[in-house]
């Protein structure tokens, strides 16, 4: 399996939005983001990504690591329990996840994840459990019609019996059909609550992580979205729901985005950006198919830092794949470089004024740009029409003179300025032309002309 032989280690996640200092050993391991508000109050454990095929509950979580602040209590997120299975888009790449919590072979190749967040579920701190799934159809206590019935499992809240004994939180029913009363003020269709009694025989619930959660005493509870709706509807369900249990508990949070269809759909798809070796910083946004030439480190592991738990880098050298979820964002295809570190930034000279750039960083240009270097570095604007020999530093750039299908972007606004120094590559710059394009339109637009 390719995905496997990944030489790529993952390092979560440093960025402008969250700070990470998981470190993992291997690749497409969950990841544990820890929310602690330093108030006092619950906490509460929010997995999403049991099984890959699941897309409503893994961007639900990934929504609470990335845009989401807890403001009291605490809230733990694992947004990508069954990683590999994400990126392949497949229900259980080796079986059924959450049919592995009560007994497993030690050759099972997921016995590591399986013990590692059984770990974390038996964690003093934690207080409850959710666990996010898209199910299918709508549950209905009574047969209505083929969708919507006892035997389907979307659009409900999943519990295992009615109670667990001495437990702050151990009165499940109540505390489900509170959380549902709670989402249904807001929606049409109605959530019910779905008891699997699994403790009077229910043999195949007996194997899942909500009732290993029970038999350690933890309050749990299965949270299901249709998989009758698309992704971002999924997911504004799970967001609803998983904020009605806050609201419910005292967990206090705050977040940067309206919690309604578009505003969901927005916060999936936008503010995605990995990074590479530290010198190379890609925003997925509107990215290429892709991206070509992309100077990577000879000889050496490849290190990217991605803002977002559920992207993924992987792939054999030749060629690697830029994973969301279940998406495919871009494939790069690199050419392999030995790095020069003699310097982390340059000068540039932006519509006239000078000014000191961080490679990886994207710097907005209204007309033209101009590239400054000592003499022993080289720059190369990716697409750039004039040919000159070897050097294209301090030469006025205009938009024009670059060829819009070199452009990172699907638009034609983002290019690479690369720099060398000999044939050794020193960093990246994204030069980036959007913001004179949407001046122009709002004068164009203000003065009557379209
Ligand atoms: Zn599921």
């Amino acid at each position: 399996m390719n995905l496997n032989r990944t030489i790529i280690r993952l390092i979560t996640l440093a960025s402008l939005i969250f700070i990470s200092s998981n470190l993992f050993a291997g690749p497409l391991e969950f990841s544990v983001h820890k929310k602690n508000s330093g108030k006092k109050g619950p906490t509460i454990l929010i997995i999403g990504g049991i099984q890959g095929d699941e897309p409503g509950g893994f961007n639900a979580a990934s929504l609470l690591v990335t845009n989401y602040k807890i403001t009291k209590g605490n809230v733990w997120v694992v947004p990508n329990l069954n990683f590999l299975s994400i990126i392949k888009r497949s229900r259980g790449v080796y079986g059924d996840l959450n049919r592995k919590f009560a007994s497993l072979k030690k050759t099972d190749p997921e016995y590591r994840i399986i013990n590692k967040i059984k770990s974390l579920i038996q964690n003093k701190k934690v207080d409850i459990i959710l666990n996010l799934h898209d199910g299918s159809g709508f549950y209905n206590p009574k047969y209505i019609n083929k969708g919507n019935n006892p035997n389907r499992w979307g659009h409900c809240i999943i519990i295992d019996q009615k109670n667990i004994a001495n437990n702050r939180f151990g009165k499940l029913d109540k505390i489900a059909q509170s959380v549902v009363k709670m989402v249904n003020k807001k929606i049409k269709k109605p959530y019910f609550v779905h008891n699997t009694k699994t403790r009077d025989g229910n043999k195949d619930m007996a194997k899942t992580l909500t009732y290993f959660a029970i038999n350690n005493f933890k309050s749990a509870f299965g949270v299901e979205a249709s998989k009758s709706f698309l992704t971002h509807t999924r997911a504004f369900y799970h967001l609803l729901t998983i904020e009605s249990f806050f609201k419910y508990t005292g967990i206090g949070f705050e977040k940067d985005f309206k919690l309604t269809l578009s505003g969901v759909k927005k916060a999936i798809n936008s503010n995605i950006r990995v990074a590479f070796n530290q010198r190379i910083h890609l925003d997925m946004d509107n990215v290429r198919n892709r991206l070509r030439f992309i100077p990577l480190q000879k000889d050496s592991e490849i290190e990217y830092q991605a803002n977002n738990p559920l992207v993924a880098v992987t792939g054999n050298g030749k060629r690697y794949r830029i994973s969301h979820g279940n998406r495919r964002i871009s494939y790069i295809h690199p050419q392999y470089f030995e790095y020069d570190k003699s310097i982390d930034r340059i000068t540039m000279e932006v519509d006239g004024v000078k000014k000191e750039v961080k490679f990886g960083e994207v710097v907005n240009i209204s007309n033209e740009f101009k590239v400054l270097l000592k003499k022993e570095y080289r720059a190369n604007i990716i697409g750039f029409k004039k040919y000159k020999v070897g050097n294209e530093a301090g030469i006025l750039v205009q938009r024009k003179d670059i060829k819009k299908r070199f452009s990172v972007d699907r638009d034609g606004n983002k290019f690479r300025v690369e720099v060398y120094k000999d044939k050794k590559f020193s960093g990246m710059i994204i030069v980036d032309f959007s913001e004179k394009l949407v001046a122009e339109d709002k004068k164009r637009i203000g003065a009557g002309k379209t």
